[in-house]
């Protein structure tokens, strides 16, 4: 009789919906979990093991199957739990598992290499730490709402299978003060925490107040700015339970824990949650999985808490808290709006607001400008013959940067130097339109000389140390102006900030995509969290020439809270998310005709599936060519979230290959925020 052999199934990180399956000698059969080296075409592949499956040496498949070349680790680096989630988000976000795996590992695990002895030494799991005392003795003393919203979540964790819970409180009303209180007795304990931040770089503040908090406990920090290495170590040092707080932006989700008990999502509304190329996932849909399926609490905070989270608030899926005070005489600014259609503008700045700068810089306090644009002018043009400075490689305008004189693309990052006269007429007087934070500042520099303007954005802030040299100006609290985009909306807590002024919200208010006005909404509440932190009032002046927006007003009125029901109501009615589920297909081709056929084949095999799903376009993206890839894009919409992965199932499982359509890439996006 033949000798039984044995058949491992592996996830390579390639493009496939199935899993390869290699033979293994009796001598070296790894575990579940383990990486192995496996031929591929012509090449080596590192894979992951997921299965281990004995079979009959005479099996007929047996000719076609090749032996393993080697296992790499001698035990497994995923556990079962964390293999469990990778497989779910494979299926729900219909993502080849082999390319989920491989990028929720470090970047360290995807070479065909074994780990050095001092690697494999810290996969050994760490001892328990003792029971040790962890608050600091001068910590603060909550206030009543804070210590409320503190007991009631402990009661519901402290449930066998607890509910998520959303803790809707204003910017500075303390909810990262209850986040420390209630990882306290969990890390006493030993138990591991995770904390999902949007964007480490930018809130360094709050990394100092964990740092402070916990100086005891052993805390790992992951985001973009760790080399491979660093990274690894850090994931090492959760892996084994060394490191009880876990840092980090969301692919931290992937982390392993042994230990883990808690997971808190700071700023879950954020989009920087949802991943934008390839895996597409969303790091707090995969908390609230993740804890699901530990059966551990998880806590969302935001001031500003996402559609989504507030729908599920009402349906009783999510718990709900609110604070609605800051703590001591702190007050949330008065929202002030100015229309900006009677007035002559100073690089988009009313008189009115110019005079209020100059009125908070003669107190002695700061102000912030807030301009979503880095650059000097959106747009560079001949006013003689109207030629204007297009980017080759896409359907865009090119940004002037006048400091370095480039045209900058900042869809594609494509670089020219700035013509000298006109390409087609010769005209030597070219002129720009609109602003940029760079032209802000200018301005800003010579309308108040004598007090100093700081500009923050990705230009100002390249060189490493430069933002928190910027920083670190600020919060000197001497009287000056601050300049920025997006990268001041969050995070920063500046005592002296007393106005802040938002400029150009007029083309979110006009926006066609759905998700633009919540995402306004959100921003204009976080940027004017920014002002009168500490005893002093804000004031926050929003220019635009559509004062009598009626969302607008609500939200300056009324706030947030009517604001996002009204938002919710007008989804409801047209079945759009929470209310139905999206997914979102794009493809890109050299030309835009494949691309498009290759759509219009996919929504005939959707069709096929018979599932109530609708299909919307093929049509144009709103950027249809984007460094030199036309791009087009086909939205599906179901009222019932079953019947929308059914007919993507069905259509992975057919294959999507077109005559004509070789160099077409393609891509599925399950719940997408971005159109
Ligand atoms: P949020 O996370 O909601 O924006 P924070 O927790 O950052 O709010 O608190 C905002 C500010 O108020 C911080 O400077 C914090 O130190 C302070 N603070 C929070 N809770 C208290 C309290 N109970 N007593 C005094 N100050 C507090
Ligand atoms: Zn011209
Ligand atoms: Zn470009």
């Amino acid at each position: 009789m033949d000798q039984p052999s044995t058949l491992v199934h592996v996830a390579i990180p390639r493009p496939l919906h199935t899993l390869l399956s290699y033979s293994v000698t009796a001598g070296e059969i790894p575990a579940v979990g383990v990486r192995v080296a496996v031929p591929l075409g012509k090449g080596v592949s590192v894979g992951l093991v997921l299965g281990v499956e004995a079979v009959a040496a005479d099996s007929e498949s047996e000719f076609a199957i090749k032996p393993i070349q080697a296992v790499l680790d001698t035990e497994p680096l995923a556990d079962a739990h964390l293999l469990a989630l990778l497989e779910w988000a494979a299926r729900y976000y219909h993502c080849p598992l082999g390319e989920v795996i491989f990028s929720a590992l470090p970047a360290a695990l995807r070479k065909t290499k074994p780990l050095s002895k001092a690697m494999q030494r810290l996969l050994k799991p760490a001892a328990q730490p003792a029971a040790i005392a962890v608050e600091p003795d001068n910590a603060l003393q909550l206030t009543a709402s804070q210590q409320a919203c503190l007991q009631s979540i402990q009661t519901w964790n402290a449930e066998s299978t607890p509910r998520p819970v959303l803790l809707h409180g204003i910017t500075g009303s303390g909810k990262t003060e209850i986040y420390l209180r209630l990882m306290t007795p969990l890390l006493a304990a030993g138990k591991q925490v995770l904390v999902i931040v949007p964007e480490i770089g930018l809130t360094p503040q709050l990394l100092t107040r964990f740092a402070h908090f916990f100086a005891e406990i052993p805390t790992v920090c992951l985001h973009s700015g760790l080399s491979d290495g660093e990274r690894f170590k850090a994931w090492l040092r959760a892996r084994s339970g060394q490191a009880q707080i876990i840092i980090g932006t969301r692919s931290a989700i992937f982390t392993p824990a042994p230990s883990l008990a808690l997971i808190v999502i700071d700023e879950e509304h954020d989009a920087s949650l949802k991943q934008q190329d390839g895996f597409r996932y969303h790091g707090r849909d995969l908390a609230i999985k993740r804890a699901q399926m530990l059966a551990i609490p998880v806590l969302l905070g935001s001031a500003t808490p996402a559609l989504e989270s507030l729908y599920n608030v009402q349906t009783g899926r999510y718990r709900y808290l609110r604070l609605e005070q800051r703590p001591g005489s702190a007050r949330p600014p008065a929202l002030q709006v100015q229309d900006t259609r009677p007035f002559e503008l100073q690089a988009g700045l009313t008189p009115d607001t110019l005079q209020a700068l100059r009125n908070t810089l003669l107190r002695g306090e700061q102000a912030m400008v807030f301009l979503n644009r880095r650059g000097f002018a959106p747009a560079l043009y001949c006013p003689s013959c109207g030629w204007q400075a297009d980017c080759a490689h896409c359907s865009v305008k090119m940004t002037w940067h006048a400091r370095r004189n480039r045209l900058v693309c900042h869809h594609c990052g494509a670089e020219q130097a700035t013509p000298t006269e006109c390409p087609s007429c010769k005209n030597p007087q070219l002129t720009t339109q609109g602003q940029g934070t760079e032209r802000l500042e200018l301005l800003l520099q010579n309308h108040f000389s004598g007090f100093p303007v700081v500009r923050i954005d990705r230009d100002s802030t390249s060189r490493k140390g430069e933002l928190e040299e910027k920083l670190s100006a600020v919060r000197t609290n001497e009287p000056l102006i601050l300049v920025g985009t997006q990268m001041l909306a969050k995070g920063h807590d500046f005592p002296n900030l007393t106005l802040v002024v938002i400029m150009d919200i007029d083309h979110a208010l006009l926006s066609t995509d759905y998700r633009a006005l919540e995402r306004l909404g959100q921003l204009l509440v976080q940027v004017a969290g920014r002002a009168g932190r500490a005893t002093k009032a804000g004031q926050v002046i929003l220019q635009t020439s559509q004062p009598q927006h009626p969302l607008l007003q609500q939200l300056v009125g009324q706030g947030y809270t009517p604001f996002a029901k009204q938002l919710l109501e007008d989804r409801a009615r047209w079945s759009f998310p929470p209310y139905g589920y999206h997914a979102l297909i794009r493809a890109s081709s050299e030309t835009l005709e494949p691309a498009l056929r290759l759509l219009e084949f996919i929504a005939e095999r959707l069709k096929a599936s018979e599932q109530v799903i609708q299909c919307l376009g093929p049509v144009p993206a709103p950027i249809e060519k984007r460094a030199n890839r036309y791009r087009a894009q086909l939205l599906l919409g179901s009222k019932q979230r079953g019947a929308l992965h059914t007919a993507l199932d069905f259509l992975l499982a057919g294959g999507v290959k077109l005559r004509g359509c070789s160099g077409v890439r393609w891509s599925i996006d399950v719940d997408p925020v971005d159109f």
